[in-house]
Formats: structure tokens, C-alpha cells, sequence
């Protein structure tokens, strides 16, 4: 027996080729890897490092930003969100981190913050999302008062981030805030972004100067039906553990906390080490699907912090130190996530610092 606990083989090469579909669907467009978040649970820094051909990186966090400096990337960051407070503003310019300035108190900030070295700004616009950003009519007045600040590199940039573009019978919406987005930057601005992973799939008209894909850099497709194979993506995390127990289990027994799940027939239980303290979804239900041995294998009673256990069926052959995949090459997070109920990105993004991170 040579058992394993949950590893999560996160394929860089994978994410270099995703990176160059994205290109490749975008030729004219320069690319904003978007890597927020530990780049979706895959680890920010050694994805970045991967990545010499993204023209720049975006992170949600200042944190993050300067975790990427601190680790030798050299591109231009973009804060998606720009800088929480004035010592990160401060900071930002001489980091050559771009700040998203989607409030007027950041705004404000940024009026009264003296910086020892130009910043580069990016607007962002409220094209319908109705999140962050500036609405219509607010934007003229924003982009005059950008216009008088001597610590901003001129002319400015715009962004926009779109609320329905993964949904394909909600073209209208995503077509209503390109039409809202270039009517209020068309002449004014440098460079434009709009497009996250779903636009860069499903609208091409709105490539623009800049694409920010995330998703489908990790092989996962934004459309909830499909899964990333679809486009030619590989996935780049394949989570993996392995079964830790192989039991006789009767007809009419329950397995695990709360006895939820009966067996209908007498069977082979296996026991998986992986379990909500690793990332996998305590709410997966029983028929969620794992690979072992090559066959999907449902998921039969309650995930625990550590364990998950699966019906084998009778005729299971398979043996402890067996090796299970949860979602990556074989069966993909899309159709995992659509069992549970969530999203892939919430999947990869969620994993606990439990499982290590190996890579190949
Ligand atoms: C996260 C994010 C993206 C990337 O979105 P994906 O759907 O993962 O491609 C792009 N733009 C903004 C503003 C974001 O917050």
C-alpha cells in the first residue's frame, strides 16, 4: 500500500498554451493575466513566473501585487480595484502597480496625494454590472478633474467589467454595455479593457486594446454547460488524492455523519483522504462524480473534514492507494461544480493551504 494524502498538480504548460488561446483569439489585444486570488488556488507567483508572454498581471489585492514584486515579476499589475487607502496609492506609483479608480473618495485621494513618480490610471466604468464604477454621468466630470492631476500619466485608461457575458441567451445585455462603454470612452481615453475570459470566448467585437482573461487561464470555461476541452483549454489543477480504505459494505447500511446516504445493494466502499479541510466541497452531494482507475465512481454519504466516501460498486477491484481525481485531466471542474451546486471557480479558488501545491 502506498496511500497519498490530497495533492493538487498544478500543469504550467497548461496555463502558458490557455494563456496563448486567449492571444490567439485576441491577436490585436494586449493581455492582463488575471491571477487575483493565489491565480484562482493555483499559486500566483509560480503562475506569473510562467507567464513572460502576459503583457501585464491584475490581482484584487495590494497584497498581492506586492507579493508578485517581492517575487521578481517584472510586468505592470494592475489593482483591479484599485488602492484601499493612501499608503497604497503612495506605494502603487513607485511599484509601477496601475490603480482602477472606480469611487470618487478614491478620487479625492488621489487629488490631495503628492507621489514622487507618475501613476498610471485605469476608470473604471459602471456599464451596467452595478457593482463598482462610475456611472454615466458621472464620467465627464471624472475624466476632467484626471486631466488637471500632474501625478497622472495622461491621457487616462477605461475599463468595464460585464455581469452577463458567460450566459449565451443574454447576448443583448453584454451588447447594451459594450454600446454604454465605448459611447463614453470613444476619443477620451489611451487604452480600453473590457473583456474578462467570457468576453474574450464569446466577444470578439470587444477585445479592444486589452483583455483580462482569468478562468480560462486554468483551463475552465466561464459558461456554466460547457467545460474548457470545449475551447481547446487544458485544465491546470487536476486535485488528486487517493483511497485510504477499501470496505465490504450491506445492503440497507448507511455511511458517514448523519447516515444520509443507504446503500441499495451490498457493495465496496471506498474512503478517500480528502475532505472540506482540503477544499473539497463539504456540500457535494452523493453521485457526485470522482475518477478512479478511469471510471467516474459517485460520491455516496456526507464529505467530512478529512474523508469522502464513494460507492465502488460490487465488482470493484480497486485497492487502497489507489490514486482519485476530483476534478483536472480526466473529469472537469465544471461538471464537478455543477453537481455541487457552485461554480469551477469557486472550486479551485477555495482550496484550503492543506494540500500542497506540485508542479509540473
Ligand atoms: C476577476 C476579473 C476578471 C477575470 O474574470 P474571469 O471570468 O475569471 O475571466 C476580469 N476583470 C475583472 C475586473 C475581474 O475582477
Amino acid at each position: 500500500m502506498d496511500a497519498k494524502g490530497a495533492v493538487a498538480r498544478i500543469n504550467l504548460e497548461a496555463v502558458r498554451h490557455n494563456l496563448n488561446v486567449a492571444k490567439r483569439l485576441a491577436p490585436q489585444a494586449k493581455a492582463i493575466a488575471v491571477v487575483k486570488a493565489n491565480a484562482y488556488g493555483h499559486g500566483a507567483l509560480s503562475v506569473a513566473a510562467a507567464l513572460p508572454e502576459a503583457d501585464m498581471f491584475a490581482v484584487a489585492r495590494f497584497e498581492e501585487a506586492q507579493q508578485l514584486r517581492a517575487g521578481g515579476i517584472c510586468q505592470p499589475i494592475l489593482l483591479l480595484e484599485g488602492f484601499f487607502n493612501r499608503g497604497q496609492l503612495e506605494q502603487a506609483a513607485t511599484q509601477n502597480f496601475h490603480i482602477c479608480i472606480h469611487h470618487l473618495a478614491q478620487l479625492e485621494t488621489l487629488e490631495r496625494t503628492p507621489l514622487t513618480a507618475p501613476v498610471t490610471v485605469w476608470v473604471k466604468l459602471d456599464s451596467g454590472m452595478h457593482r463598482v464604477g462610475f456611472r454615466p454621468e458621472q464620467v465627464e466630470g471624472v475624466f476632467a478633474r484626471l486631466a488637471r492631476l500632474p501625478q497622472v500619466i495622461q491621457p487616462v485608461n477605461a475599463m468595464t467589467h460585464f455581469a452577463r457575458a458567460d450566459e449565451p441567451d443574454q447576448n443583448a445585455v453584454t451588447q447594451a454595455q459594450i454600446a454604454q462603454f465605448t459611447q463614453l470612452t470613444q476619443g477620451r481615453v489611451k487604452a480600453t479593457a473590457l473583456c474578462n475570459s467570457a468576453g474574450v470566448l464569446a466577444f470578439p467585437e470587444a477585445h479592444c486594446d486589452f483583455i483580462r482573461p482569468g478562468i480560462m487561464l486554468y483551463g475552465i470555461t466561464p459558461f456554466g454547460d460547457q467545460q474548457g476541452t470545449d475551447f481547446g483549454l487544458r485544465p491546470a489543477m487536476t486535485f488528486t488524492s487517493s483511497l485510504i480504505a477499501v470496505r465490504e459494505h450491506k445492503a440497507g447500511e448507511p455511511v458517514g455523519y448523519a447516515g444520509s446516504w443507504v446503500s441499495p445493494r451490498d457493495t465496496r466502499i471506498g474512503v478517500i483522504a480528502v475532505g472540506y479541510g482540503d477544499g473539497y466541497p463539504r456540500t457535494a452531494p452523493a453521485g457526485t462524480p470522482v475518477l478512479i482507475n478511469g471510471r467516474k465512481v459517485p460520491l455516496a454519504g456526507r464529505v467530512s473534514m478529512d474523508m469522502a466516501t464513494v460507492d465502488l460498486g460490487p465488482e470493484a477491484t480497486d485497492k487502497v492507494g489507489d490514486e482519485v481525481i476530483l476534478w483536472g485531466e480526466g473529469l472537469a471542474a465544471e461538471e464537478v461544480a455543477r453537481h455541487v451546486g457552485t461554480i469551477a471557480y469557486e472550486l479551485v479558488t477555495r482550496m484550503t493551504a492543506r494540500p500542497h501545491l506540485e508542479y509540473i
